[in-house]
């Protein structure tokens, strides 16, 4: 059994997790600069607002103050959704964060009788510590969970088992083909044309027209329907170191600030390599200090500071401004430091990280894929290379890189309207 832990109208309930009194209330969530609606409660769905209907359509709703509109709190829904992924895996051992807000829940060896139990107990441990409400479906393959779930939320129900024969189908019946996962708008028109108009109807094509008509990924589909399980999110059982460091004692004792952010950067560039090098990504950045145990006359002083990133990264020039504010957080003037190092932590696959629901999803892709060419590259440069041909301005000791906040500057959307609101 596979099990699709799904958070119900996620920014919805984040921003009534912090504001109860916007319970009941027709409320959505905008895009970045208000643009459109990405999130609605299941009042305003009611009403007839369109999951990424463009927010000028509904603004006289917005102005009449019949729906409430929220600017996108990105800080917020971030640290919501690892709340909530860790509740997940405190009855789960085995969890696959799929995207932020819903996770795969592998059962296997877990007995038949105690699912309902366990699925329960989540929703009740989500909605009692963060206010999240929260639907499961279970059943023998992922496509089939990811059905149950929306079963449920359709129905009201918060834990729901997969059906299974007539019972399946005449479900199948009642889906349209775009709510298959994995079939966007574009494939959904090119079905419709072929006379698929539901799930059931691609459900009962046989299996050598859905080949041609859809290729391996439409097979797949078609047997994950049939109770077969055969998507395999690839990064399920890669093993991933679970921390990377660098550590180094110094000749002699130091006290240069310049000194030590050069170096702090060099071991930065040498711990991101490492992690592309294993395709990995990391949620947590460590620096720390350490002074001479043999030079007492202040006393051993070991400080450190660290950074959490709610979206893992693995880009070299975020890492290294992250670690350089670390330093000028513990590094005091005047005491002498004799080692110094960098840890970085919560490594996951690159893969396993989903792209904010915000997002448009081909420029973040694009983003990313051009951010990871960049450093394929340089990386590409500096192989075999100690001293490495290609730097980033903060690997240079006397080099002001004036260190761009990266991974902060997407919080927050401005509020160019005053019918907004924002909890951020
Ligand atoms: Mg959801």
């Amino acid at each position: 059994m596979i099990g699709l832990a799904d958070c119900n109208n996620f920014f919805v309930s984040c921003e009534r997790s912090i504001d109860p009194s916007l319970d009941g209330v027709a409320m959505v969530v905008l895009s970045n600069n208000d643009g459109c609606v990405v999130a609605r409660s299941n009042e305003s769905k009611k009403m007839g607002v369109k999951m990424g209907q463009p927010a000028f359509e509904i603004r006289d709703l917005i102005y009449s103050g019949k729906i409430v509109a929220y600017s996108g709190n990105h800080r917020l829904y971030r640290e919501k959704s690892l709340k909530v992924h860790d509740i997940f895996r405190r009855f789960v051992p085995f969890t696959i964060d799929y995207s932020v807000d819903e996770s795969f829940l592998d059962m296997s060896g877990i007995p038949d009788a105690m699912i309902t139990e366990i699925g329960n107990a989540i929703c009740e441990a989500c909605w009692k510590e963060e206010r999240i409400p929260v639907t499961l479906g279970f059943a023998s393959t992922k496509t089939l969970a990811k059905i149950a779930a929306e079963t449920g939320k359709k129905r009201g129900e918060k834990v729901v088992t997969g059906a299974e024969g007539d019972r399946l189908e005449a479900l199948l019946d009642t889906l349209g083909i775009g709510e298959l996962w994995g079939v966007g708008r574009r494939l959904s028109k090119r079905l419709y044309a072929k006379g698929v108009f539901t799930i059931g109807d691609l459900y009962r094509k046989p299996l050598v027209w859905v080949r041609s008509e859809m290729g391996v990924h439409g097979e797949r589909s078609w047997r994950e329907l049939h109770g077969e399980s055969c998507i395999e999110l690839d990064y399920v059982s890669r093993k991933m170191q679970d921390s990377i460091s660098e550590t180094r004692t110094f000749p002699e004792d130091i006290d240069d600030f310049d000194y030590l952010r050069a170096r702090i950067a060099i071991y930065c560039a040498h711990v991101s390599r490492r992690l592309r090098a294993m395709d990995g990504v990391c949620g947590e950045l460590k620096v720390f200090l350490r002074t001479n145990r043999f030079h007492t006359e202040r006393g051993y002083q070991a400080p450190e500071a660290t950074v959490v990133f709610t979206d893992p990264i693995d880009d070299a020039a975020e890492l290294t401004s992250a670690a350089v504010k670390c330093l000028e957080k513990i590094f005091t003037p005047g005491v002498r430091y004799k080692r110094a190092g960098v840890v970085l932590s919560r490594i996951v696959p690159c893969g396993s990280v989903s792209i904010s629901l915000f997002d448009d999803v081909e420029k973040a892709d694009a983003r990313i894929k051009k951010s990871r060419n960049l450093m394929k590259t340089i990386d590409g440069l500096n192989f075999g290379n100690y001293n490495h041909v290609v730097k980033l301005a903060s690997q240079l000791t006397a080099g002001q890189s004036g260190h761009n906040d990266g991974y902060s500057s997407s919080f927050g959307a401005p509020l160019p309207d005053s019918g907004v609101r924002s909890s951020g």
